[in-house]
């Protein structure tokens, strides 16, 4: 038997439920009033409202037609019952005979086995599920699409109570609701160091003041206008493509313009204010359907869509709202744990550094170029961490263990002295790598590895003295352009060299021409569309086809060097002839300042950095011609394995400690010793303990790396036998069987040997 739909529909009820919002009563109170008001608008003979718990038990928080005595004492797990699978599926289940449903379980106190329809709907918020609002009928009936819409709108209602804390008086001690429950996640290990401190969104969410629609037409009316007022943004913003800013690319903003045109999306829009939604909440109700959906899938391109249509959302609700795009920088606690979707390292300078605590990101791994950045200034980092920014909410307590790649949301106790105790012996290890400041790396057989310093910023050079870093052995210039809202002029280039130089004295720096393109964008510069930016126009190759830039940068570095060492390497090398003609460029500058009787360099040497595979066969005429090398194994790897190093899902597919890796890598080593020119490298695997000792043992010795990485390597340098490890791994090189899991051997063996590789 079909009945008729509930009376007065959904707007009257949406209508009753604000003004029992408004009703100056006690959170159970409303919520027993909103549970009768939706059965008897529906016209059911039970209205049941259960929330997650944060032990994943649904507990009843309130029923008209069930046993009242049952409301917080009748609790499901996750997964158990009709209840228990509409948590999990994140889906609403219709059911005209709840009793032959296979996942039909009853609770005996609730007394609810003589009711046959059954509907529920999951209480969303940004796609996680907070709890679950049912309705029952004692006779068999189907429940109509657009009951299903309305109680889906209902539910909106309590997942703003249940996210706004407004039943909080109803958790029992000891309990908390999902949303607000300790997690532990775990990601990626990116940035060392254990950082406590409160949650602040980058991306600030948008606060929706009113659900509910006072004026139908009115709400169409705004939904228009805001998707009209977005469709042009978009268009202006790939318009004017030399504006975009960083993270704003092209095809992300065109995938974008794609749904803000499509059809399906704006109809889903107006069809959930036709239930009674302002405009707002239409697009955030459509938008928590849209991700508890996506959420689930297994197709990792269905999923990245997720991203596109959260953009899109976003943008949307920015609209309507006129909430401007406030960054988070403007409400910076003292100590700011930073949550990402995704960051640039230009947007993580622009927060005042001593505020930050720690960084944790939803997208973004060990070499992305904000890691690098977050590395050089010394913040603790977890990258990769699935759905953070969904989890967590300003203000939350957080910590961040960026060595162990695992982030506590709203810790307990427990965990929290936990951490403090690691934070305490991590002070300890430091102290015992301040004592090591002054020792050179050399093993325990002799062997001495340099070890330089990466760095970018003038902050970063203080860390040269704390660490005792020989040198600089990468300096990326290009974190000054990133910084700036124009082109560096030459005079602000030569001041920061200068001062660079200044800074460190005798100890040698070793400038990188501008590496710009790809992932380090120029927000001031246009930017080139290209299918493969990583194989595409940047660092050199730009250099050399805009030889006025290049020039500017080199005369400034040379006119900073005047008198002194300076050393310069440029970036992306595939040829020989690229090194012969950047070279040319830079003895030409030369002898324009020499002949404007400005002092010269009093030495000058020049050096390339091997990282585009191709050099690989091309070692001897290179080492021939350049003073020195720098190995670049973050973008030699990547190229190699042809394996984008910011993509997770191929990002860690390849082991660097692997023979193919280890052999292109030996050869470099090799070669320099051969031609009597110095080798390093400047990668990130430089700076991890074990994988530097591999280094060592096939010949490198010096090695560039992060502050934070010195104390660690050295330790490991120190207590190691390199001629040992070579004869370890030597077999393993030989072989040619690339199968062997290296990397577990080799820290097996070291392990037992004693070796330090924290
Ligand atoms: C490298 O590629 O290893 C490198 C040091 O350069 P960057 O990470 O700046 O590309
Ligand atoms: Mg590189």
């Amino acid at each position: 038997m079909t009945v008729r739909s509930g009376l007065g529909g959904p707007r009257l009820l949406l209508r009753r439920l604000r003004e029992i919002m408004a009703e100056p009563v006690s959170p159970q109170t409303r919520l027993d009033k909103i549970v009768t008001q939706i059965a008897s608008n529906m016209v059911a003979e039970v209205c049941s409202v259960y929330v997650l718990r944060g032990d994943g038990a649904l507990e009843l928080y309130a029923t008209e037609g069930l046993n009242r005595e049952a409301v917080h004492l009748t609790t499901m797990h996750a997964g158990e019952g009709l209840v228990g699978a509409i948590a999990e599926s994140a889906e609403p289940l219709a059911l005209s005979d709840a009793q032959s449903h296979p996942a039909f379980s009853y609770k005996p106190e609730t007394g609810e086995e003589i009711y046959h329809s059954f509907l529920g709907v999951p209480i969303l918020r940004g796609g996680t599920t907070l709890g679950v609002l049912v309705v029952q009928n004692r006779a068999r009936r189907v429940y109509l699409e657009e009951e299903i819409e309305a109680l889906q709108t209902t539910a909106m209602l309590l997942a703003e109570m249940v996210a706004s804390g407004a039943l909080q008086a109803l958790v029992r001690p000891g309990d908390s609701t999902a949303l607000r429950r300790p997690i532990g996640l775990r990601g990626q290990a990116v940035s060392d160091g254990v950082g406590l401190g409160h949650a602040v969104l980058h991306e600030p969410r948008i606060v929706i003041k009113q659900i509910i629609a006072e004026d139908l037409a009115a709400e169409n009316a705004r939904l228009d206008a805001a998707i009209e007022a977005l469709r042009n943004e978009i268009d202006a913003l790939i318009e004017g493509g030399e504006r975009l800013g960083a993270g704003e690319h092209r095809d992300v903003l065109e995938t974008v313009r794609m749904f803000a045109n499509d059809r399906g999306w704006i109809r889903k829009l107006h069809e959930a204010v036709a239930t009674g939604l302002t405009a707002e909440a239409a697009v955030e109700r459509v938008q928590n359907d849209t991700r508890a959906k996506l959420q689930r899938q297994t197709d990792p391109y269905l999923r990245e869509r997720l991203h596109d249509l959260d953009d899109l959302a976003h943008r949307l609700l920015h609209q309507l709202t006129g909430q401007s795009f406030v960054t988070a920088r403007e409400i910076l606690p003292d100590n700011a744990i930073l949550v990402a979707r995704t960051m640039g390292p230009a947007a993580l300078l622009d927060y005042p550094r001593h505020k930050l605590r720690g960084l944790v990101l939803e997208h973004g791994g060990v070499s992305s170029h904000v890691a690098i950045v977050a590395r050089a200034i010394g913040i603790p980092v977890v990258g990769d961490v699935a759905n953070v920014t969904d989890l967590v909410d300003t203000g939350d307590a957080v910590i961040v263990d960026g060595g162990a790649g695992e982030v506590q949301l709203r810790p307990q106790p427990d965990v929290e002295i936990a951490y403090g105790e690691k934070a305490k012996l991590r002070a300890k290890r430091q102290e015992q790598y301040r004592a090591l400041r002054n020792t050179p790396a050399v093993s325990r057989d002799g062997v001495e590895v340099k070890i330089g310093m990466n760095a970018g910023l003038i902050v970063d050079v203080q860390h040269v003295e704390e660490t005792g870093a020989q040198s600089i052995g990468l300096f990326r210039t290009e974190l000054q352009f990133m910084l700036a809202s124009r082109f560096p002029r030459a005079s602000e280039q030569e001041a920061l060299y200068r001062t660079v130089l200044d800074m460190t004295g005798d100890k040698p720096v070793t400038f990188r021409t501008l590496d710009i393109g790809s992932d380090k964008v120029l927000p001031y510069m246009a930017k080139v569309e290209e299918e493969n930016p990583a194989l595409g126009w940047r660092a050199l190759r730009i250099g050399l086809d805009r030889p006025g830039l290049l020039r500017l940068q080199l005369r400034a570095m040379l006119k900073a060097g005047a008198g002194r060492l300076l050393r310069i390497m440029f970036p992306m090398v595939a040829t020989v002839g690229e090194f012969e003609a950047a070279r040319e460029i830079t003895m030409r500058e030369m002898r324009y300042l020499e002949k404007h009787g400005y002092q010269p360099p009093s030495a000058l040497h020049l050096g390339v950095m091997v990282e585009v595979p191709s050099l690989l066969w091309e070692l001897e005429t290179i080492c021939a011609r350049a003073d020195f090398l720098s190995v670049g194994s973050n973008d030699l790897i990547q190229y190699l394995f042809a394996a984008d190093r910011d993509n997770k899902r191929v990002a860690s597919r390849f082991d660097p400690l692997s023979p193919p890796a280890l052999r292109a890598l030996r050869a470099v080593a090799e070669a320099g010793a051969r031609a009597g020119k110095p080798v390093t490298l400047c990668g990130e695997i430089g700076g991890k303990p074990l994988d530097a000792l591999a280094l060592a043992a096939v010949g490198y010795r010096g090695l560039s790396m992060s502050p934070s990485s010195i104390g660690p390597v050295k330790a490991a340098i120190l207590s190691a036998d390199i001629g040992a490890i070579a004869a370890f791994l030597a077999p393993m090189l030989e072989s040619g069987d690339d199968r062997q899991p290296l990397r577990e051997d080799l820290r097996r063996y070291l392990t037992e040997c004693g070796v330090a590789l924290n």
